[in-house]
């Protein structure tokens, strides 16, 4: 399977990638976060595992468990650490520990090396030996929660180094080493891969969209950090200059319990406006692939992000893309270079206006943003810095380069 990447990479990357992949050979590997599908980390690990596969490591992939009281706290973590105003009870925090500590019971931690993704199982390292742990953070710690980041940070100081997505999010506190690794695509998955001209139409006409009429698109968990009603009041104010149409699309992700709630929001926001289509999904990689594909113009316009893979993933397929000024956004948009970065609803829908109306210039970026994505964010860049993570950090006895 990794050989399949060769094609896109070159052959020498592949032959370098194996001949790391050599040195953990004999090693356990498991990774633990709380979804296996809906969000970008059970995206990435869906697609970065059968690779690993491939190439002889033993990896393995499995999720804490917790009841509709765990998710709603950790819920309010993730947005307490992304510097959303919430209030915890001491409840919340005994929650959190006490699932924590039942899934210590029920997952098989004994491997070489425990790499955790996120807050939600992050005290599953009390249980931690003799073994190799990481901590992969993958959100924006910048204008996090005192209360909730202290609460985290007597877990990560247990880990043998964490990982950020971002040098902003690093943490001068933190006494661990800290690695910075950008997330990733991959170009081979359906989410990803060429489709067919005709497949794409189908998907359209399916969901009874133009397809011959400029199309504006926004992938995401239907999430407030992810700003859907922002969306639809910039496309309001592109709308009475331009003729467009919104397409908002989004499954949930099992971990995210607000999800319907905010869907809700959305509904009532889009009001009758038939030109506003508010797709709730089921995970389906070759229907995403294709709404971004068919788009004139793919929006990201969170509040926070850590990354934001639906970026490199329309990036990757040519289309251009006027995503927010915030956190790991802007390591995937150079402005004006291969992309738009906003400031505000009023920015995106001024930029959304030049990209319909002058497709040149919106080519332009796009090419840009594929070869940048080309250059940084693929699958294969980031599973070459994680194996080289783990081996320099737990498992100095193995290297001999
Ligand atoms: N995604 C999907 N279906 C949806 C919504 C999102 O497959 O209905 C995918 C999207 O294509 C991307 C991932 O979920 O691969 C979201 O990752 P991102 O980093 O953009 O945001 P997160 O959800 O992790 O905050």
């Amino acid at each position: 399977m990794i050989d399949n990447y060769g094609s896109i990479i070159g052959e020498k990357e592949i032959i370098e990638l194996k001949s790391i992949a050599e040195k953990l050979k004999g090693k356990k590997i498991l990774n633990v976060n709380s979804t296996f599908k809906g969000g970008g980390v059970a995206e990435i690990l869906n697609k970065m595992i059968p690779i690993m596969e491939s190439m002889g490591i033993n990896i393995k992939w499995d999720i804490i468990k917790g009841d509709a009281d765990f998710y709603g706290v950790t819920k309010k973590f993730h947005n307490a650490l992304h510097g959303v105003k919430e209030n915890f009870s001491a409840e919340d925090f005994e929650i959190f520990l006490q699932t924590n500590n039942k899934n210590i019971e029920k997952i098989n931690l004994d491997a070489d090396i425990v790499f955790i993704h996120d807050p939600q199982p992050i005290a599953l390292v009390n249980a931690k030996k003799n073994n190799g742990w990481f901590w992969r953070c993958h959100i924006d710690l910048t204008n996090s929660d005192e209360k909730v980041y202290n609460f985290l940070k007597q877990f990560i100081s247990k880990y043998d180094a964490c990982v950020f997505s971002s040098p902003y999010f690093s943490k001068t506190d933190i006494e661990i080493p800290q690695y910075l690794i950008f997330p990733s695509i991959d170009p081979m998955s359906d989410k990803n891969k060429e489709l067919d001209d005709k497949l794409i139409e189908k998907v359209f006409f399916d969901f009874n969209i133009d397809i011959k009429r400029p199309i504006i698109t926004q992938i995401s968990r239907f999430d407030r950090l992810k700003d859907p009603i922002g969306v639809i009041k910039a496309y309001k104010m592109v709308k009475r200059h331009v003729d467009c149409q919104l397409v908002l699309a989004g499954g949930g992700a099992d971990d995210d319990p607000e999800g319907a709630k905010v869907y809700e929001e959305v509904l009532e926001e889009k009001k009758d406006d038939p030109d506003i289509h508010i797709l709730m999904l089921a995970q389906n990689d070759i229907l995403i692939n294709a709404l971004q594909r068919g788009s004139t113009v793919i929006l990201q316009k969170s509040l926070k992000e850590g990354f934001g893979l639906t970026i490199s993933e329309a990036l990757w397929k040519k289309k251009p893309v006027i995503a927010s000024n915030v956190g790991g956004i802007r390591y995937q948009i150079t402005h004006k270079y291969n992309g738009l970065l906003s400031n505000s609803i009023e920015g995106t829908a001024h930029y959304i206006k030049q990209l319909i109306e002058n497709p040149e210039y919106a080519a332009y970026l796009a090419l840009n943003g594929r070869n940048h994505v080309k250059e940084n964010f693929l699958i294969t860049r980031h599973i070459k810095e994680y194996m080289l993570m783990f081996l320099t950090e737990k498992n100095k006895d193995v290297i001999y380069f």
